[in-house]
């Protein structure tokens, strides 16, 4: 990644920092040098940078998984796929019968989009269990279903007129329930928390080890509640020499005044370190596209789906915007939908008439819809995009067919689109939602295949060698960090993936597939 010596053999290591990089004899200047040739047999390359992932990712593991595609651990144990919602039951109920009374059950990675011929409902979560909640999560976050009981917990019935909750025809609520308003009630009820997924000790320690099986050595975590004992943890952790992973947690720009919310950024800021990175914030904006909850332009869903759900409303896209930009907070800014993205580029258009700043580098996130159009406005305004690659082999094929049709679904996560019009590019995971792999999120961004094998929008294929870019500077870009990491140059933070192949030699098709051995932080190696 750095293009006055994109190839070496040695690097030279002081202080955690990168010292020389060349040849056997690049430090010797310096002095006397002691060798190491313990990774003499790897590839190193920088360390992958995941700009878009969740802390959860390491401790929804404490919950059952309920998904359709194998998943493996933190622990590396597999988590096998179920295909029919017969098995999602069967499995849920054995799993009932080993909690204590009257626990709650959650579970989570359920994707009804696989499962086209029949939605999951209360009725089939009363009978996992119908003396205690059951709360299955689905995959993209966005949405869950609910038991009877925990419906009642969350005083939803007949009666209820909150949007997200959805009804039958007999005009009960059938257990979905839609985006933020809708499922926080049950969520918080249930004890679904996402805060005490992220911010306890262990979580934080399952985070590193998912990180290190995937070969990443900086993370975000993009959406924290940052509460002052979540801080205290955050430092303990991060501060071990031992840990070997760079955080960057984005506060969640929810719950408060936006005038408020951009101070208490400002505020956190100051208690970055070298591992922990604060003062950023995450906007949510639309839903989820496999979920019908994204909002996007005409013509709609390709089934006639009504236009999805605003977790936040337009007129208050706008006032966080400006009050960030005031402020001088960089935001990250979740876009699934094409109309997401545009009253969103309006948006941070208007703040930066009003508060002019140069170098914010806000960033656009999942950018799925996004047409070149939309890229070009980026450019003019400096504005990055972090688009969700991987979701090309898990959903498109079901785009194609249920949600935005097929010309739309081949021009969807447009990374060429973005490149071409000198877009900020990175590409991510949005783990736990899939699975965090850049190696694999890069195969899917220079193939573009999706799970039935056939290419997706072959035009919007990029090249390994930008693809690896994307996953490392280009993330680290987006994070303000690219002086720090994301190359290996002298001065930079000794960070490096260690892989068994090196990836710009394999066959494109074989990216996904290059061992990841473990990682180097701060100059300390980190084997599997
Ligand atoms: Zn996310």
């Amino acid at each position: 990644m750095d293009p006055s010596r994109p190839v070496a053999t040695h690097v030279a290591v002081r202080d955690g920092k990168i010292l020389a990089v060349g040849g056997a004899n690049c430090a010797d200047a310096w002095g006397p040098v002691a060798r190491d040739d313990s990774l003499a047999h790897a590839v190193l390359m920088p360390g992958l940078v995941e700009g878009h992932a969740h802390m959860m990712a390491g401790a929804m593991w404490e919950f059952a998984y309920a998904g359709y595609h194998d998943r493996i651990d933190p622990q590396g144990h597999l988590h096998k796929g179920m295909t029919d919602i017969g098995a999602v039951v069967a499995r849920l109920r054995e799993y009932s019968a080993t909690l204590p009374e009257g626990q709650p059950l959650i579970a989570w990675g359920f994707d009804p989009i696989f499962l086209p011929t029949e939605r999951l409902n209360r009725h089939h979560l009363d009978q996992i269990a119908s003396d205690r909640p059951v709360v299955v999560m689905f995959s993209n976050f966005h949405l869950l279903c609910a038991n009877s009981i925990a419906l009642e917990m969350a005083g939803y019935s007949r009666d209820t007129n909150v949007e997200g909750v959805v009804k039958g025809v007999d005009g009960e609520p059938t257990g979905e329930l839609q985006e933020m308003a809708a499922m926080f009630p049950v969520m918080r009820r249930t004890g679904v928390d996402f805060r005490g997924l992220s911010q306890k000790e262990s979580a934080i320690r399952a985070y590193g080890d998912v990180c290190k099986h995937a070969g990443v050595t900086t993370v975000t975590d993009l959406f924290s509640e940052m509460q002052d004992e979540d801080l205290g943890a955050l430092l303990a952790v991060t501060s071990d020499p031992g840990f070997a992973l760079r955080i960057v947690p984005v506060l969640g720009a929810i719950g408060a005044a936006p005038q408020d919310i951009a101070k208490r950024a400002v505020a956190l800021r100051g208690n970055s370190t070298d591992k922990l990175r604060l003062g950023a914030v995450k906007l949510m904006t639309d839903g989820s596209i496999q979920g019908w909850t994204a909002r996007v332009k005409w013509p709609g869903y390709v089934g006639g789906q009504p236009n999805g759900i605003w977790n936040t409303p337009p007129a208050l896209i706008h006032e966080l915007c400006a009050a960030m930009q005031e402020h001088g907070v960089q935001m990250h800014i979740h876009v699934n939908g094409d109309e997401a993205s545009s009253v969103t580029l309006d948006a941070l258009e208007a703040a930066g008439r009003a508060h002019p700043w140069l170098g914010a580098r806000h960033v656009l996130q999942h950018c799925q819809m996004m047409g070149p159009d939309q890229f070009r406005r980026c450019a003019e305004m400096g504005v990055c995009t972090n688009i969700f690659s991987n979701h090309i082999w898990f959903f498109g094929d079901q785009h194609a067919a249920l949600t935005i049709g097929e010309d739309r679904a081949t021009r969807m996560d447009a990374a060429r689109s973005a490149l071409d019009a000198g877009v900020h590019l990175a590409i991510h995971s949005d783990a736990p939602v899939t699975s965090m792999g850049p190696l694999f999120t890069a195969w899917c961004a220079v193939n573009r295949q999706t799970m039935s094998g056939r290419t997706l929008g072959a035009e919007q294929r990029i090249t390994v060698d930008e693809a690896l870019y994307a996953i490392t500077l280009g993330a680290a870009y987006t994070l303000k960090l690219d002086a720090e990491i994301g190359s290996i140059e002298t001065g930079k933070i000794a960070d490096f993936a260690v892989l068994g192949a090196d990836p710009t030699e394999v066959d494109p098709m074989a990216l996904k597939d290059v061992p990841v051995l473990g990682t180097v932080s701060g100059g300390r190696v980190n084997l599997i």
